[in-house]
């Protein structure tokens, strides 16, 4: 095996050609009492272009403290290359209208090359009602016309949500057109594929391109996040090293597909005692249909370290970690069933692939 890879700081992080930054490592949309984790979001950098992997709550201040802006300049999102979304939970996706809204106010204005950005498409068909024959009162469906709309459509209304103040900024301030600045792509699914919303498990598969150019090679895969869907992990392959994102997964086989051999494992976590408290028989409000429904979606602490190992990967970092206010020294019995190297990931936390330069 290769070298472990530790936490770096930002400085020493910078001396690599390949980089990987936890913006914010919290799960879930609830504010965490005691924790100060932003939501999710990661930043991989290559070659000083970075590409973002989720929008969670913080996700900007906390790029502009990471240092990946180049230097002496404090905004820095003019080295954005791409954006990835995982999946359209509101915890990945609260903060996404700030990037289409900010980014040209804060480097993103005159660019070249578009961003590009990469996102499930729509889920075709709604979700089952969970539950639905305990239910008193079924839900009315949200907005029919278009209940389950995909990145493009999400980014085309949100941009329409903000038409005052994109009109007033292209004519008052001869803002470039946002049109010109961001590229929205929905993921297709290849052909014959996971084309059934509410089938389960999620079929096995292999990783698709969804990306490529001159630093990074994207793939991703479906994983199990029901009844999301679609959800992705993905697997950025770049000259120093392979890094996978394992986005919302319960245990799934897919996963330890697109991860094979990869020298970083960014990957969710649930702490299971925390969904007792809430659901288990001794809680408040003792429902297990709903507990079971919750876990499946997730990986547990207990099960996370044998999909690493499984997988062979040198690193396993944890993140998404839900709650965000579980003691570190509860995520680090992860280990178990894993033979690699464990890091509980923090925000703002850096890595380095390969070797540093200069
Ligand atoms: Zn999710």
């Amino acid at each position: 095996m290769t070298r472990k890879y530790e936490p770096l700081t930002a400085t020493e992080a910078a001396k690599y050609r390949t980089r990987v930054t936890l913006l914010g490592t919290a799960g879930g949309p609830p504010w965490w009492d005691g924790s100060d984790r932003n939501g999710i979001s990661t930043a991989v950098t290559v070659n000083g272009q970075v590409y973002l992997i989720d929008c969670g709550e913080g996700w900007g201040p906390q790029f502009r403290k990471s240092g990946l802006g180049p230097a002496g300049f404090q905004k820095g999102l003019d080295n954005l290359r791409a954006v990835f979304i995982t999946h359209h939970h509101s915890d990945h996706m609260v903060d996404y209208p700030n990037l289409l809204l900010l980014a040209w106010h804060n480097g993103s204005d005159g660019l070249k090359q578009p961003i590009q950005i990469h996102g499930p498409g729509d889920r075709g068909v709604l979700p089952p009602i969970f539950d639905e024959d305990k239910r008193e009162h079924l839900p009315e469906v949200f907005h029919p016309k278009s209940p389950t709309p995909g990145l493009v459509e999400s980014s085309e209304k949100l941009l329409q949500a903000y038409a005052l103040d994109i009109n007033d900024r292209m004519r008052d301030n001869a803002k470039q057109d946002l049109r010109e600045i961001f590229q929205f792509h929905d993921i297709e699914l290849p052909a014959g594929t996971g084309d059934d919303p509410n089938g389960n498990p999620t079929p096995a598969m292999d990783p698709f391109e969804i990306y490529r150019d001159e630093n990074v090679r994207i793939t991703a895969i479906l994983v199990d996040h029901r009844p999301i869907f679609p959800a992705f992990a993905f697997r950025f392959d770049t000259p120093d090293g392979a890094i996978v994102i394992s986005g919302d997964t319960g245990v799934c086989q897919n996963l330890v597909t697109i991860a094979e051999g990869a020298d970083l494992l960014l990957h969710e976590c649930i702490d299971l005692d925390w969904v007792d408290g809430l659901l288990g028989p001794d809680s408040p409000k003792p429902d297990p249909n709903l507990m079971q429904h919750m876990l499946a979606a997730h990986t547990a602490i207990e099960q996370v370290g044998p999909q690493a190992e499984k997988a062979g990967v040198n690193t396993l970092v944890l993140t998404h970690l839900v709650p965000g206010n579980t003691p570190v020294e509860k995520w680090q019995k992860a280990q178990v069933g894993f033979s690699g190297n464990l890091v509980v990931g923090e925000d703002l936390m850096h890595f380095g692939l390969g070797e540093p330069q200069g």
